[in-house]
This record gives C-alpha cells, sequence and structure tokens, in this order.
C-alpha cells in the first residue's frame, strides 16, 4: 500500500531533501533539518500525492490515510510528553502547505489546532499563563473560522470580520494594543468570534481536536486550488498536478513570554546578496506577526540595527545571545548542507530555540547574481550552478535603470522626499498611485505606470503587485508578503514606511504637509528605501553606464564585476553564439558591448527613413517608369553606401546579415490629405497624380502582398540598388584594412526560384562591383525562412541559399494565420482563458511553428550539410525560446542589443542542461 505520510522529529526523519516532489519543500526541509541534529519540533507530512487523490476523488481524503495519521500523531505525543486533545496536558498542531516550490503565503495555515472549552485551561495550567492560553485561543478560532470554515469578507472594501469584533472591542475600551487586552478580553472574543460563525454559517465552532484536525488538513488541500495560489502558479509556471503537502506538526510558542519570541531569518541579506546573517523577530509573538506585517519587526543582528541609526532599538544579538549565536552556528550548517542561501523561520519557547522552516530564500536579482559568484568564489557551488541559478529575467533586472543622481538631489532640494521604508526591492520606479490591485491592473492595462500603495499586502494582491511598476507599504519587514513577492517578482519594492498614513477610503497618502491622491505620481527607490512626491528622471544602470556610456570604470562597480565573470562563464559554456538585430552603428556598438557576435539582421527599410532620404525613396517610390526610378535609387546609393560603411566599421569583420527591402512600398508614403498636398508641393506634382499613386498601392492585406522579395522581383532595380551599396561599402572598408562579412540576405521567400532570382542579381553586382574596385570580399547570400512553404520546402531552397535565419515573427503570424499587427487584441484573453499557455508572438510555439522549424533545418542541412542557420524574429532573445533554438541545433540567434546578454545567458544554461541531460541517461 502507498506511504501517505513522512514522519520527522527526534534524532531522525523518515524523509529528506531527495523526496522533495513528494514531500513538498517544507515537508523535505523540516526533514532535511533533523537529519542534520537541528532541533525541529516533531511533527509529520502528508504526501503531495495525497492532494492529487484528494482532487481525483471529488475532495475525499484517501482510504488508509485515517490510520496512518492517528499513528503518526501518537510518535508525535510520545516525544513531546503530550497528548492531542488531553484537557491536562494538551498538545497542539500547526498545519501548514508546502508545495513542491515555494508559493508563499498563497495556501492555508492553521495555528494552534486542538483548543477547545477544556483544553484552554489545560495549556493555562500547564504554562501558568491564562492570558497567553486565551490568546492562542482567539487566534486559533478567527484563523479556523477563516480559513476551514470559510468566514471572509465579501467584498474587497470590507475588513475581515474577526478583526472587526477585535477592532470594535478596542474602541469600545480606548485601547490600541492587542496586548492590552484582558483575560476576559479574550474570553469574550472567543465566545463572539464562535457566535458569528454561528450567526453567519449556520454551524457549530468544532469542539472535537480531531474534528479540527481534519477540517484543516482538508481546508490547506483545498486552498491548493484557490483564485489567488492559481494566479501565483501562473505568474511562475508551477503546473497545477503538483499539489501540495500538508505539515502537521507539533506547536511551540514564540508567545509565551518575554522570554519567548519568533522570527525569520536570511543566510545572506536577500536584497543585495551580501554575507552577513539577515533577519527579523518580534518577542512575545507567534510567527504570523513576524510575515503578516501587521507589527514591524526588529533587526536580528548588531550591525543592522546600526544601519537603522537607532541605539535604543533591541536587537536579538543583545536580548538573547545564546540564541543569537546558535541561530549563526545553524547558518553555516544550512548553508553547507543545501549549498544555497536559505530563508529561516525560527521559533523561541522559553529560551529554547525551535527551528520551523528551512527553504531557497527568495532575492532580488542583484542579490541573486552577487550569491551566485560569491558561492563559486568561495568554493561552494561549481560555475555551471552559479549560471543555473541566475535567471535571464533577474539579469534584464540587473540592466534596469536606476534614479538619475542629478534629479535625486534637486527633488532632495525641493523638499520632495515624503518618508523613508526599507529598501524591500532594489531599482527605481516612478509612477502615478493606485490604493488596490484590481486598479493597479486595469490602469496598467491601459498604458499607465502604476505603483501600488498599500497599507500592507496580501496574497490576494498579486495581480496587482505584477502589474504595477512598483509597490510602496507602510507596515510589514523585508520578510513581510510584499518585500518577498516583489522581490520574486523583480519589482521596486519599499515597504514599512510607518509614518506614511494611508487611506483607502479616501484614496490619499499623507505625510506632514504633503498629500499624494489617487493618480498623483510618486517615486520609490527600492535600494535607498526612499519615497519622493513626483517623478524623478532615470538612468542606465550601473553594468550600462560601464559597457555603454562608459562613464563608470568597471573597478567602481562592484555589481559590474560580478557580471564580467558570470558573463564570462557563460561564453565558456554556451554552443550557440549570440547575435544582434542591429540598422544603426549606435545600435551595432551598444550590442557588441553587451557581446553581441555579429549582426543577424539589418533592416534595411530603417534606413529608408532617415532625415531628407525619405524624399528620394517617395521620388522612387512615384515614379512612372523605370528612368524615373533609377534616377531616384541613385540618390538613395551614396546614403545607403554610407549606413553599410558605418555598420562594417563598428562590426570589425564579424559578420553582417543585411537584408535586402521588405515591407509593401506605401509604408513609406503618407496618407492623410494634409500630409499628401505638402509632400505633392515638395515632389512638384500634383495631388491628384500623388493620390493616385497611393491608392493603387493600397493593398487589402499588405502583409500577405507585395512585400519581401516580391519587391524586388518585381523592381529588380531596387536589390540592385542595395546590392551595390553593400559590396562597394564592403570593399571601401576592406581596402581600408578591414575584415568585412557580408551576408545579403532574401526576405519573404516562398519558392526556391525567387531566392534564386534574387540571387543571380546580387551575384552578378557583386562580379561588377569586385571587377571595378579591383578588391574582393567573402560574402554570403542566403533567405529568411518564414513563410510556411520555405521551411516545407528547405531542401530545394538550400540547393540556392548559403544560409537560413528563421524569420520566427513572420512564420508564427503565417503558421497561426494570426496578424502579427492584430492579435494583442485576443491573444490575451486566449491565454487568460487557457487556450494557448503563451503569446506565441513573445515565446516561440514549438509545438507549429518549432515543427516547421524542425522541419526546415533537416531538409536545408539534408541538401547543404553544415548549413548555417540562425533565428532573427523577436523569439531571438527570449530565453525560453533561446533554449528551445539550441536544442534544435541552430547556430545562433539574433535579438535586439538590450537583450543579448540575456540570450547569452539562456543558451548557456541551454547548453549545461542539456549536458546534465546526458549525464543522467547514461
Ligand atoms: C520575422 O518575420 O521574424 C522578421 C525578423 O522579420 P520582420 O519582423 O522584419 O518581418
Ligand atoms: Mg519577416
Amino acid at each position: 500500500m502507498a506511504k501517505y505520510v513522512y514522519f520527522f522529529g527526534g534524532e531522525k526523519a523518515e524523509g529528506g531533501e531527495q523526496l522533495r516532489n513528494l514531500l513538498g519543500g517544507k515537508g523535505a526541509g523540516l526533514a532535511e533539518m533533523v537529519n542534520i541534529g537541528i532541533p525541529v519540533p516533531p511533527g509529520f507530512t502528508i504526501t503531495t500525492e495525497v492532494c492529487t487523490l484528494f482532487y481525483e476523488k471529488g475532495g475525499q481524503l484517501p482510504e488508509g490515510l485515517t490510520d496512518e495519521v492517528l499513528a503518526n500523531l501518537k510518535r508525535v505525543e510520545g516525544l513531546m510528553g503530550m497528548r492531542f486533545g488531553d484537557p491536562a496536558n494538551p498538545l497542539l498542531l500547526s498545519i501548514r502547505s508546502g508545495a513542491r516550490a515555494s508559493m508563499p503565503g498563497m495556501m492555508d495555515t492553521v495555528l494552534n489546532l486542538g483548543l477547545n472549552g477544556s483544553t484552554v485551561k489545560g495549556l493555562a495550567d500547564l504554562t501558568g499563563n491564562e492570558w497567553f492560553a486565551w490568546d492562542c485561543f482567539r487566534r486559533f478560532a478567527a484563523m479556523y473560522g477563516d480559513v476551514v470554515l470559510g468566514l471572509k469578507p465579501e467584498s474587497k472594501e470590507e475588513e475581515d470580520p474577526f478583526e472587526e469584533i477585535i477592532d470594535e472591542k478596542k474602541r469600545a475600551k480606548g485601547i490600541k494594543l492587542d496586548t492590552e487586552f484582558t483575560v476576559d478580553d479574550l474570553k469574550d472574543l472567543v465566545a463572539r468570534f464562535k457566535a458569528l460563525i454561528k450567526q453567519k454559517l449556520s454551524v457549530e465552532f468544532p469542539e472535537d481536536p480531531l474534528e479540527q484536525l481534519w477540517g484543516a488538513i482538508g481546508a490547506v488541500f483545498k486552498s491548493w486550488n484557490n483564485a489567488r495560489a492559481i494566479a501565483y502558479r501562473k505568474l511562475n509556471g508551477i503546473p497545477g498536478s503538483w499539489g501540495t503537502a500538508v505539515n502537521v506538526q507539533s506547536m511551540v510558542f514564540g508567545n509565551i513570554g518575554q522570554d519567548s519570541g519568533t522570527g525569520v531569518a536570511f543566510t545572506r541579506n536577500p536584497s543585495t546578496g551580501e554575507n552577513e546573517f539577515y533577519g527579523e523577530y518580534l518577542l512575545n509573538a507567534q510567527g504570523e506577526d513576524v510575515v503578516a506585517g501587521t507589527r514591524t519587526p526588529l533587526p536580528i543582528s548588531k550591525k543592522a540595527k546600526a544601519q537603522k541609526g537607532d541605539p535604543s532599538m533591541p536587537c536579538l544579538e543583545e536580548e538573547m545571545p545564546q540564541a543569537y549565536a546558535q541561530l549563526l552556528q545553524i547558518r553555516s550548517t544550512l548553508e553547507r548542507r543545501f549549498r544555497d542561501m536559505q530563508d529561516e523561520e525560527f521559533t523561541i519557547q522559553r529560551g529554547k530555540l525551535w527551528m520551523l522552516q528551512t527553504r531557497t530564500g527568495k532575492r532580488t536579482a542583484f542579490a541573486e547574481f552577487k550569491i551566485a559568484v560569491d558561492m563559486v568564489k568561495e568554493g561552494l557551488i561549481s560555475k555551471e550552478e552559479a549560471l543555473m541559478r541566475v535567471s535571464p529575467d533577474g539579469l534584464n533586472q540587473i540592466l534596469r535603470p536606476i534614479f538619475d543622481p542629478k534629479e535625486v538631489e534637486k527633488a532632495l532640494k525641493g523638499g520632495k522626499l515624503m518618508t523613508k521604508g526599507l529598501n524591500a526591492g532594489p531599482g527605481a520606479a516612478t509612477g502615478r498611485v493606485v490604493y488596490n490591485a484590481e486598479d493597479a491592473e486595469a490602469w496598467a492595462a491601459r498604458g499607465e505606470q502604476v505603483i501600488l500603495v498599500r497599507i500592507e499586502t496580501s496574497p490576494e494582491d498579486i495581480r496587482g503587485m505584477n502589474a504595477a511598476q512598483g509597490i510602496l507599504t507602510s507596515r510589514g519587514g523585508m520578510t513581510s508578503h510584499a518585500a518577498l513577492v516583489a522581490r520574486q517578482m523583480g519589482k521596486v519594492c519599499v515597504a514599512g514606511c510607518g509614518d506614511l498614513d494611508i487611506s483607502y477610503r479616501t484614496k490619499t497618502i499623507k505625510i506632514k504637509s504633503t498629500t499624494l491622491g489617487e493618480g498623483d505620481y510618486v517615486s520609490i527607490n527600492g535600494s535607498t528605501g526612499e519615497v519622493f512626491a513626483g517623478q524623478i528622471k532615470t538612468i542606465p544602470s550601473e553594468v550600462l553606464r560601464v559597457l555603454v556610456d562608459k562613464t563608470l570604470k568597471p573597478e567602481e562597480s562592484p555589481i559590474y564585476q560580478d557580471f564580467e565573470s558570470l558573463m564570462k562563464w557563460a561564453d565558456e559554456a554556451r554552443r550557440l553564439g549570440v547575435r544582434t538585430n542591429a540598422d544603426q552603428p549606435d545600435q551595432a556598438a551598444v550590442a557588441i558591448a553587451f557581446g553581441a557576435e555579429g549582426i543577424g539582421l539589418c533592416r534595411t527599410e530603417h534606413m529608408f527613413f532617415e532625415g531628407a532620404r525619405i524624399d528620394a525613396v517617395r521620388e522612387m517610390i512615384v515614379a512612372e517608369d523605370l528612368e524615373g526610378r533609377k534616377k531616384a535609387l541613385a540618390k538613395l546609393l551614396p546614403m545607403q553606401k554610407g549606413d553599410f560603411t558605418g555598420l562594417f566599421k563598428v562590426m570589425k569583420g564579424l559578420p553582417v546579415t543585411i537584408r535586402t527591402l521588405d515591407p509593401p512600398l506605401h509604408e513609406f508614403l503618407p496618407h492623410g490629405e494634409k500630409e499628401l498636398k505638402d509632400l505633392a508641393a515638395k515632389m512638384g506634382i500634383t495631388y491628384d497624380r500623388l493620390a493616385s499613386k497611393v491608392a493603387s498601392l493600397q493593398e487589402t492585406n499588405p502583409m500577405l502582398g507585395l512585400r519581401g522579395c516580391r519587391l524586388g522581383i518585381l523592381y529588380p532595380e531596387i536589390t540592385e540598388m542595395q546590392a551595390r551599396a553593400i559590396f562597394e561599402a564592403a570593399c571601401d572598408v576592406k581596402r581600408g584594412g578591414l575584415e568585412v562579412k557580408p551576408e545579403i540576405m532574401i526576405p519573404l521567400v516562398g519558392d526556391v526560384d525567387e531566392l534564386r532570382l534574387q540571387k543571380d542579381l546580387v551575384d552578378r553586382v557583386a562580379k561588377e562591383v569586385f571587377a571595378s574596385s579591383a578588391t574582393s570580399v567573402d560574402y554570403k547570400v542566403g533567405t529568411m525562412i518564414e513563410i510556411p512553404r520555405a521551411a516545407l520546402t528547405a531542401d530545394e531552397i538550400a540547393t540556392v541559399a548559403e544560409f537560413f535565419s528563421f524569420g520566427t515573427n513572420d512564420l508564427t503570424q503565417m503558421t497561426f494565420g494570426m496578424s502579427r499587427d492584430d492579435a494583442g487584441k485576443f491573444l490575451r484573453l486566449y491565454v487568460e482563458k487557457d487556450v494557448l499557455d503563451y503569446d506565441p508572438f513573445q515565446r516561440l510555439d514549438e509545438g507549429g511553428v518549432g515543427r516547421l522549424m524542425r522541419r526546415g533545418i533537416e531538409l536545408g542541412r539534408g541538401a547543404r550539410p553544415g548549413l548555417k542557420i540562425g533565428i532573427c524574429g523577436e523569439h531571438g532573445g527570449e530565453p525560453n525560446s533561446v533554449k528551445f533554438c539550441h536544442k534544435l541545433g541552430l547556430d545562433y540567434v539574433s535579438c535586439s542589443p538590450y537583450r543579448v546578454t540575456v540570450a547569452r545567458l539562456a543558451a548557456a544554461q541551454a547548453a549545461i542542461e542539456e549536458k546534465r541531460g546526458k549525464k543522467e541517461a547514461d
């Protein structure tokens, strides 16, 4: 029979890290801690398989589970010397979720389970603390009422019904803090909570501890499919089939008195990645108080306290030096065991330290980077592991802008600094204030940049946080939900700005004389914690300033140095080449600074729009005959030659793929009456003639009309001019002493003869130019594969093409039959409704477009062994697609300059994954 339950506690656990999929992250972490001798309150994990069965059986728990749970409960009772439900010596339990991947705060938890009218007295006697026992009971009654029985606020304006009763009582008594309640107050709260449950739900609050236990287990399994957990999974690509485990564990109490406490710690700073123990705690509190952000916790170390600049502030290192020393020891044990930064929860009960959780800690992109590089240097992990730990999206964040220091100075002088909170998620964000997640989503959908302002965030806010540029809260510490989730999403976040007075009702933030309303601008610096009224201009990140602007020296920027190390390792690991899509020398220079190894796509039409040359282009389009067109093209030739000369010089011998003209001609002409009149006057032709020319070029479906090679076939003189410009530039540059490697690429080919016609023309021009300039350069003529027919006849096409480059923008458009310009309207909905897992214009559709590519590669290389093949559609810079391209065996990807580093990392990861896959197969 299947084993559903795994015990942990005492000296040895039944599970461990190797059973992570079955036990979930929390369960595996607890078991592993037991196995390496760290004090953990005993308990047991009900596996993720049970969750799957629970859903398969329509909410029924599998047979046999009851016996296993009861047997394991006995073992817990034995180790603790207490009994569940025993009025004299009651064992209390915590029931927590724990999926394979961490989903902080998304699922449910029940604490203090096992309390009822008689065990609460037992707990009071046992601890000699009646207040504590009743405080536990009122917490439990509210939590159970909410999580298990489902008594929640009915709308977003409403407060939590249990909190409302608490607030009402505080008002009536004229007190502010929970700690000011008397024992009788707490008893009264429990009675009122029970009455509310009865009144609203028509059920009695269960007195039987076992009934409570099964209720809570079922509720945690159900919470796997609550709306926020589903939303979180979607954002983070966690499959719904994984399920959650349930951890049932003996309670230990951090809220028995001032000799007790609870906290959260990171083995390294999760914000900066600094190798320092970092954490927060509260004395006389339960774990939820720290993470929920309702009380702002205190720093654990003297160093962190010193940074806060308040000498009167307590810290754990001073208040409980023994527990702190033990925590430090556990910190290094855990890092050595897990070889990664850990996020731990601990409770100190009457001076004794217990660890309640360890997991891989969420961190900012900056920290992710620093920790990965540092751990290689410390010999904890290999370079390959470091590369696998840095997410391509995280890498992107390091390149993001920061506030312009000059603008910050101005804002400071202008009295715009409102306050300073915790620097919970680094980076700079400026946007308009919104006060709830729904508004954040709605405003962002209409193109506004917003900052989500909340008193504290809860898991319900997740979608709004995702839509916002940044998050600002008035409550909660570095480990609050807002901080944790923001860090993971890569959002700028300033948390715990206690002196901001935020009102949801009036939609205002007040501080001293400043008030900001909905829609007003606010700027937050998640690296320093500063909050400014108004907008502040941003400037490039440190890495960009070193690489591109050259306004910072490498040795002045530790972030850059880490970046450089990691990118070097990535280049050593990857097989896939990385080129860039660039049309201008300055763009190409940026891409080279980011490590591009060539140009994979130069869209020459972009050059046609430049300055005065658009006039010559228009002259060419409206020309009556070949003569007229040639005259106009002759004007364009020197300009195009200049463009290519510039590119070749910047690229210094790296390959440069230049595509002949692609878009339909009418795109170069204006449309409105006034614009047409102006142009006609400028060109010295009549308005009517121009208007009729524009009308004659109009197409019903221009994407499938006269564009790409069709243009060059109809008007060979255009291709001829472009080819001449390329070769003349190449010969000039070569004569100047630089290598040149032009690759001429013919777009939108669907039949080999289209390519043949254009290639013959290009070859003829090459010969002519080489002869007249007495120089020759090596060049290639190839084609884009962006029409399904091209992929399916790639063997024929490869007899002429000397290289392929997949144009996956058009290939996706034509494979799906979805216009790339119009699909945005419905694709978002498609993804929301799960018709498609993702937008195929952003991430390559492996099942359809990918299959065509695979076929195209097989046929192409079958006909021309060793054929060089790349990709230059937008997918070339999207990490998942880059990995897919590696698997397909492409030679290179080409993407926009700012995505080059991400592509290099993704390419390295793909190579490492392949190597690991091979090792596993052996
Ligand atoms: C493509 O279609 O993928 C491509 C790179 O060309 P364009 O986007 O210019 O059509
Ligand atoms: Mg295209």
